[in-house]
C-alpha cells in the first residue's frame, strides 16, 4: 500500500512545487519507489523535472477524463521518481469534470490501478481551490500546506482549512492534515518566526519540522529540469532530506511526526 500525500495551498508562490520535487528526489534516493502527480494546468512540475508539457501527447488531463491510461501517461525522470505529467490541457478538465458525476474522485480511481507499484505517491495541487485540488485532497491520506514565511502569508489558510474539513466530511473521511511546511524560511528575521508563531496558533496547526530556508538553489535546479537535491550539497536540499526522512519515520514506523514548538 503506497502513502499519498497532497501538498496543498491555493496561493501561488509559496513552494508546492519545490516541495512536491524536493521530497520526490529525496524519498527515491532512500530507495523508495515514488510517483509524483502534477495537478496543475500550468506543468511546472513537469517542468521542473525535466519534461516540457508543450510536447506530451497525454497527461493527467487524459487520465482524469477516462481517455487514457494512467500506465500510458507516467515519464521517467532523471531523480529516479515517475511522473504523471500535466499539460495546458488541464485548464480544460476542470470544465469537463464538473459535469460529471463523482468528480472529486476522477484521480483517486485513476491512482487505484498503480498504487501497488509505489511507496509515496505525491500530489501537487494547482494554485485554486477548485475541482482538481479537490481531486487531490479526496484521494489522499495525508494532506501538507506549504507556507511561505512573509508578511500576510497566511491569509487564505482559513479557507484552506475549511475545504480540508469539507472534504473530511463528504468524500475522504480518512484525510489527515499533518500541518504547514514553513518554506522561504529567513531564520535570520523575527518576522519569518513571528508568522509562524502567529499561524501555529490562531489555527491550531502544527508546524512541521525543519523549516525550508530561503536559497537561490531552488530557481537554479527547477530551470535545470532536475531537483535541487541532484547539485552540490546546500541547506535547502539538507533540510527536504529531514523532512522526508521524518516523514517516513512517521509512516513506516510510526513515530510522531517532527514538529516545531513555540517558536
Ligand atoms: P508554488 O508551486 O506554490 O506556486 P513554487 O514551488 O513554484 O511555488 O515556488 C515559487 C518560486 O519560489 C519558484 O521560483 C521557486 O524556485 C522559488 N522557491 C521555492 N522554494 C524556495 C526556497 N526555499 N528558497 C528560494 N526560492 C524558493
Ligand atoms: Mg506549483
Amino acid at each position: 500500500m503506497s502513502k499519498i500525500l497532497a501538498v496543498a495551498n491555493q496561493k501561488g508562490g509559496v513552494a508546492k512545487t519545490t516541495t512536491v520535487v524536493s521530497l520526490g528526489a529525496a524519498l527515491a534516493d532512500m530507495g523508495l519507489s515514488v510517483l509524483v502527480v502534477d495537478l496543475d494546468p500550468q506543468g511546472c512540475l513537469t517542468f521542473s523535472l525535466g519534461h516540457d508539457p508543450d510536447k506530451l501527447t497525454i497527461s493527467v488531463h487524459d487520465v482524469l477524463l477516462g481517455e487514457g491510461a494512467i500506465a500510458d501517461a507516467l515519464l521517467d525522470t532523471e531523480d529516479k521518481v515517475s511522473l504523471l505529467p500535466a499539460t495546458i490541457d488541464l485548464a480544460g478538465a476542470e470544465a469537463l469534470l464538473l459535469m460529471r458525476p463523482g468528480r472529486e474522485y476522477a484521480l483517486k480511481r485513476a491512482l487505484k490501478t498503480v498504487e501497488g507499484d509505489y511507496d509515496v505517491i505525491i500530489v501537487d495541487c494547482p494554485p485554486s481551490l477548485g475541482v482538481l485540488t479537490l481531486n487531490g485532497l479526496t484521494a489522499a491520506d495525508e494532506v501538507i500546506v506549504p507556507l511561505q514565511c512573509e508578511t500576510l502569508a497566511h491569509r487564505g489558510v482559513g479557507q484552506l482549512l475549511r475545504t480540508v474539513t469539507e472534504v473530511q466530511q463528504i468524500t475522504n473521511p480518512d484525510l489527515q492534515l499533518l500541518g504547514a511546511l514553513p518554506t522561504l524560511y529567513d531564520s535570520r528575521t523575527t518576522h519569518s518566526r513571528d508568522v509562524l508563531a502567529d499561524v501555529s496558533d490562531r489555527y491550531d496547526l502544527p508546524v512541521l519540522s525543519p523549516a525550508i530556508p530561503r536559497t537561490v538553489k531552488f530557481a537554479e535546479a527547477s530551470a535545470s529540469g532536475v531537483s535541487v537535491l541532484g547539485g552540490r550539497k546546500n541547506k535547502g536540499s539538507a533540510a527536504y532530506r529531514e523532512l522526508s526522512e521524518n516523514l517516513w519515520k512517521h509512516w513506516n514506523g510510526g513515530a510522531d511526526l517532527v514538529t516545531i514548538e513555540a517558536v
